[in-house]
């Protein structure tokens, strides 16, 4: 069997195109969507993301500045940013771009961020809000694989997900979103580096996602026939981008399968669009800043 390959850039147009009229109804409240990235030091990757949320922004109408700040910036200076930005009410959404330089605890700076104002859905906060299912502000990745299944139209009720790598924006997001209803919840299950078989695993897996960052590592024999396979994996391989599945392995095996690029990636950005309305409709948790 070939797989239906699913085409992320197109569920991402329908997500904007949905976002659109919710714009439009808070700006006609006098509201205007505010988007401020902070990223320290030039990371080339960084700044490729940073502009992809930009175009991405300028499309719906949401105004995004991008702050640079030098290498030299330290926890405090950086901290202090962060604070400015959650008391300034015309900025609506914060985004630290990872990564940071080595002597910046990126995660104790997220923490900083105003739970409101966290369009990535990384705080502490909004992440515990998961756990009771009240997903207002999730990762927008673990979010964007959700909306992907839902596109498939399959039903997940009974079946086997199996996850591979448990990051804190991925994996382990992506298990209690799977588990929000007790009654039309798959049985996920995630593998990491330590996991010992990872084939017997994924063999009996009727949806695999993955997300490692490590081109090659699930090869078509992996596969169950019939799969629904989400690759989340990005690598460059001799100048070209690649994701963790052997694609053309895995076409001829799965019934649906995600391409890299042109899969997850672009609904991972319609998600954080997404979250910034979130914010802005007021929906969003409001702790402690
Ligand atoms: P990460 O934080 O590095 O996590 C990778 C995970 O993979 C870890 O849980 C790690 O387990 C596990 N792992 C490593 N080697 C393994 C192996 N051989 N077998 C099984 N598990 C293994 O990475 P991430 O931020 O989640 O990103 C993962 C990939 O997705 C990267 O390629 C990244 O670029 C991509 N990504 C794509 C998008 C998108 O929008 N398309 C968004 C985010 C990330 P241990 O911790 O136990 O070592």
């Amino acid at each position: 069997m070939e797989a239906k390959i699913i085409d992320g850039n197109q569920i991402a147009s329908k997500i904007k195109q949905d976002l659109r009229s919710e714009i439009d109804k808070i700006k006609a409240q006098g509201i205007s969507p505010h988007l401020e990235a902070v990223m320290v030091g030039g990371n080339q990757g960084a700044k490729i993301y940073a502009g992809n949320q930009e175009k991405a922004c300028k499309e719906l109408g949401i105004s995004y500045k991008l702050n640079e700040l030098p290498e030299s910036t330290s926890q405090k200076e950086l901290e202090d940013f962060i604070l400015q930005l959650n008391k300034n009410p015309k900025v609506t959404g914060i985004i630290l771009q990872m990564p940071v330089p080595s002597h910046i605890n990126g995660r104790e700076v997220q923490m900083k961020i105003c739970p409101s104002k966290d369009v990535e859905g990384i705080h502490p906060f909004n992440i515990g809000k998961l756990i009771y299912g009240e997903n207002v502000l999730a990762p927008c990745t673990a979010l964007a694989v959700m909306e992907i299944l839902k596109s498939t139209k399959v039903s997940l009720k009974g079946k086997e997900v199996v996850i591979v790598g448990h990051s804190e924006i991925v994996g382990k997001p992506l298990v209690l979103l799977l588990l929000q209803s007790s009654l039309e919840s798959p049985t996920p299950t995630v593998c990491h580096i330590a996991t010992k078989d990872l084939a017997f695993h994924t063999k009996r897996a009727d949806v695999l996602i993955v997300a490692v960052g490590k081109a090659g590592l699930i090869k078509g024999d992996m596969l169950k026939e019939g799969a629904i396979v989400i690759d989340v994996g990005i690598n460059r391989v001799n100048n070209k981008i690649v994701g963790d599945v052997i694609f053309d392995e895995a076409v001829k095996k799965a019934s649906f399968i995600t391409p890299v690029p042109g899969g997850v990636g672009p609904v991972t950005t319609a998600m954080l669009l997404k979250n910034t309305i979130a914010c802005l409709a007021g929906t969003a948790g409001s702790g402690k800043e």
